[in-house]
């Protein structure tokens, strides 16, 4: 499973971090996204979709979901 992340459109919520920690959701020190791509680490990916479901500017998107439907 994989995180993109369109951190151009990043508002800097910090609600990805929150939710979904700092380990996947490491933030600038601006407190924007820090990162544009991540590849879940194994047993993490219950978290990293709470994380990118938790970003009110919809910039994360989920790729290759491993629990998604079709
Ligand atoms: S929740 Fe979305 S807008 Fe907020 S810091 Fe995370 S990626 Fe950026």
């Amino acid at each position: 499973m994989k995180l993109v992340i369109d951190a151009e459109r990043c508002a800097g919520h910090a609600r990805c971090n929150a939710v979904g920690g700092a380990n996947l959701f490491p933030l600038n020190d601006d407190g924007y996204i820090g990162i544009t791509e991540l590849d879940v680490p194994p047993g993490q990916e219950a978290l990293a979709r709470r994380g990118a479901r938790a970003c009110p500017e919809r910039v994360i998107t989920i790729l290759d979901d491993p629990d998604a439907e079709g």
